[in-house]
């Protein structure tokens, strides 16, 4: 069908309108609509400005966010977002450029791209990155096409994926996307990865393991060389599901423990404003062996010059469209610098101080099934409590009263009633206490009121609601 621009027709007139300087004709809607589609009138509500103004301010502040509320969301990393991030994304040279525009006239945004692949090697040990994948799981995706491609071209014969009982989700679904079978190694008493099991599992069919340090359960995997030694003899590959990194920036990184290649999920560890299906970013880098794998273009520089270089002989083809989620680069790029070297240590420091404070402070009154020292998360169990009538969700659920967000829970699977809670580094003291006293106030109530534990959440818009189905038939209309 033709484009055509359509004009209310002035009636009576058969004057031509004008877009900018260009004439164009006057078309009767009605004529290309038909009278069955055109309306004929709009029922808008009739408010003055004071009314919609207090409307969308009282929606505004329905908003659970890092901003207004303590949010120990385990192994989502929601840590506090800089404002300074946010005015520099919003830089007219950065967020008014084109993707079509010519790489001579976005020299900027190239040189920041290459800076931050820079400084993500340097912390990583890694040797180059790609900046394409949306998230953590499509970065995982990255990875894995990458290993598959390596192995097919070497002519490796390799059908399998070994992956820990503890991994998150995304690890087996990526592996299964990318035709692999999924080996699952359980772990061990202490919460680590089974030595035992492991060595049984991997074979010279198993094109790689995917591990993160620390696990889920917030523990670092201290067998890491012994597991990157198993994988490598056997011909597979180690990959890093870098979620974790918070904890180890400037302290270790993945090249030393062994890795070959690492997704980073950019907007926890270097901080985006994330969740909702906000922006994200999986920048994956790779050790040697794989650089050549890597998905095309990569920013390069020459002379002072930054261009795309689409020469990569095994690249594994362009992941997604332009420069991936470009504003989350500026930000984590502005991150590390404002940090520097001994910011970034400050930061891993302190998510580990702050974890291990609250597994103290708690684990009288909440079951803790892995109590060795943990690093940026912990997490407890709602057995105990479960047993008196309240579970991890009736916890979750209340904490909300007390206006603060749930913690991750029944995730990972290999805990009971999981309450699996990260508070990030960016967190007071005082937050922390008051956590912990809400924490134990609960407790309480399960003992004194459980029927109020068991019908929180009362202070929020929306009560306890049927989570199945939520899921199934979600219905998002407003009813103030
Ligand atoms: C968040 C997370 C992922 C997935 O990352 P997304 O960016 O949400 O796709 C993978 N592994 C772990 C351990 C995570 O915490």
């Amino acid at each position: 069908m033709d484009r055509k621009v359509i004009f209310q027709k002035k009636s009576g007139s058969n004057d031509p309108g004008y877009i900018g300087k260009t004439q164009v004709p006057l078309v009767d809607p009605e004529d290309i609509l038909g009278p069955k589609l055109l309306r004929k009138g709009l029922s808008l509500p009739q408010l003055g400005e004071l009314s919609v103004v207090r409307h969308y301010l009282n929606l505004a502040k329905l908003n659970f966010s890092v901003d207004t509320n303590f949010y120990p969301l385990g192994s989502c990393t929601m840590k506090y977002n800089p404002k300074i991030n946010e005015a520099l994304a919003a830089l007219e040279g950065f967020s008014e450029i084109h993707p079509y525009q010519e790489p001579q006239a976005v020299q900027g945004a190239l040189e920041l791209i290459y800076q931050l692949n820079v400084l993500l090697c340097e912390i990583t040990g890694m040797k180059q990155f790609s900046f394409q994948a949306s998230s953590g799981a499509q970065g995982e995706l990255t990875g894995l096409l990458m290993i598959h491609k390596f192995h097919q071209s070497a002519g490796n014969r390799k059908t399998k994926v070994i992956i820990p009982d503890s991994a998150h989700g995304t690890n087996p679904a990526t592996a299964a996307m990318c035709g692999y079978k999924v080996v699952v190694v359980e772990s061990d008493a202490s919460g680590l990865v089974d030595m035992e099991k492991l060595r049984l599992a991997v074979d010279e069919e198993t094109a790689a393991i995917m591990l993160t340090n620390p696990n889920t359960l917030g523990l670092f995997e201290e067998n890491i060389l012994e597991i990157a030694d198993i994988v490598h003899q056997k011909g597979g590959f180690l990959y890093y599901d870098g979620a974790n990194f918070n904890p180890l920036l400037g302290i270790t990184n993945p090249a030393k423990m062994g890795f070959d290649l690492v997704h980073l999920n950019l907007h926890k560890t270097f901080s985006t404003p994330h969740g909702s299906g906000g922006p994200g970013l999986g920048a994956v880098g790779v050790g040697d062996k794989l650089i050549d794998f890597l998905p095309v273009p990569l920013v390069v520089k020459r002379e002072d010059n930054y261009y795309f270089d689409y020469c990569l002989k095994n690249s594994i083809g362009r992941l997604r469209a332009f420069y991936g989620n470009f504003s989350v680069l500026i930000r984590a790029y502005a991150y590390i610098l404002r940090l520097g070297q001994e910011g970034l240590l400050r930061v891993a420091k302190n998510s580990v101080v702050n974890a291990n404070y609250l597994k103290e402070k708690l684990r009288n009154y909440y079951c803790l099934p892995y109590p060795k020292a943990c690093m940026h998360e912990v997490v407890f169990s709602a057995e105990s409590q479960k047993e008196k009538g309240a579970s991890a969700l009736d916890i979750a659920k209340r904490l909300i009263d007390y206006r603060i967000h749930p913690p991750t829970i029944y995730f990972p699977l290999i805990v009971k009633e999981a309450l699996m809670i990260e508070p990030t580094e960016t967190e007071s003291k005082e937050t922390l206490d008051k956590f912990i006293e809400v924490m134990l106030e609960i407790n309480r109530e399960i003992e004194l009121d459980l029927e109020r534990v068991k019908n929180s959440p009362q202070s929020a818009p929306v009560k306890r609601v049927d989570e199945v189905r939520a899921a199934r038939f979600p219905d998002l209309r407003w009813r103030g």
